[in-house]
């Protein structure tokens, strides 16, 4: 019987995940099938509760529910419970396994994709949503010198630095919460754009002196112009990668807990970039 998974949010009609997940089960010679299934805002547990009781076998969870992912997992890895945030569950008998692969997904981008040593540099994270919860424990663990988080509403940016702490810090490093008035006079290596605000063409409030030379700007957001984020960090001379990369890498590392095989990025990932490069508008 043919294994069902599928990505669950809202919105889900701009991932791209079935299709990278399609070519996954292409290369490894897998029997899935992979689909969206747009969940209410106020029915995330409803809609994953039904998709499991349809006899699937798992599903990665997009915005804004990540948080909630992690609550109704019966079981969570370490890297889960590190953030506080679940993007991948697998549904194995009675339990409902709880993983995340965001954190691993963005670092293998930035470092081996990209070529960006996280080791001893400046990061920043702006926002504080699953998606930051899931990745600031790689990004600490990726050994920088400083992880600030930095959110609209701070808050959420101390709750995911005290989680950090409650999951034994990081290695030799600075990690605090940094409220967004002081971002006129920091400088950083490595900016994060982890907001949402992209998905509606907003900024967040990244002031350009933010950028040190030779920077580089990372925005989670894939699509197919730049976003504002990047747009602002390339003028400003930084180096810029949109998420695409993260996307593939973290999908790949959820199709191994799922099958027990990795599949390869790369082909993948330059398909991708291909179909964006074709569909990009011209002017
Ligand atoms: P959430 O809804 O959980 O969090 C949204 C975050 O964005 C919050 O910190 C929120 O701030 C902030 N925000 C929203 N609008 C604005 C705005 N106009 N200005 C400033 N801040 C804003 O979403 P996720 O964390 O799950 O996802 C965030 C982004 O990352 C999405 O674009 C998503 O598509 C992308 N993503 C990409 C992945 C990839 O593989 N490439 C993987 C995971 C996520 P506040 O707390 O104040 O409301």
């Amino acid at each position: 019987m043919t294994d069902r998974y599928a990505v669950i949010g809202h919105p889900v009609a701009h991932s791209k995940s079935p299709e990278i997940h399609a070519a996954f089960a292409h290369e490894t010679r897998q029997d899935l099938s992979y689909e969206r299934v747009l969940a209410p805002l106020d029915k995330f547990r409803q809609t994953v509760s039904a998709w499991r009781d349809s006899a699937a076998a798992g599903a990665n969870i997009t915005l804004p529910f990540k948080l909630e992912a992690f609550e109704f997992a019966t079981v969570r890895t370490a890297r889960a419970s590190r953030g506080g945030a679940v993007n991948t569950l697998k549904f194995e008998g009675a339990e409902i396994i709880g993983d995340n692969t965001d954190g691993v997904g963005l670092c293998r981008d930035i470092v081996d994709n990209l070529g960006f040593a996280i080791v001893g540099k400046r990061v920043l994270l702006v926002g504080a949503g699953g998606a930051a919860h899931g990745v600031a424990g790689a990004l600490l663990d990726a050994g920088p010198a400083l992880l600030a988080i930095t959110n609209r509403t701070l808050g959420k940016a101390e709750a995911i630095v005290e989680q950090l702490k409650l999951t034994g810090g990081g290695p030799d490093c600075e990690f605090r919460a940094l409220e967004l008035a002081a971002l006129p006079a920091a400088r950083f290596d490595l900016i994060i754009n982890a907001t949402s605000a992209s998905l509606n063409a907003n900024l967040p409030l990244v002031p350009v002196s933010c950028f040190a030379e030779g920077s580089l700007a990372y925005d989670m957001m894939y699509g197919m112009t730049a976003t504002p984020f990047l747009k602002l960090a390339a003028n400003s001379g930084a180096r810029t990668a949109d998420g695409l990369g993260m996307l593939v890498e973290q999908a790949a590392e959820s199709f191994a807990l799922w099958r027990g095989l990795r599949p390869s990025t790369v082909p993948v990932l330059a398909m991708l970039r291909q179909a964006q490069a074709v569909a990009r508008p011209r002017n």
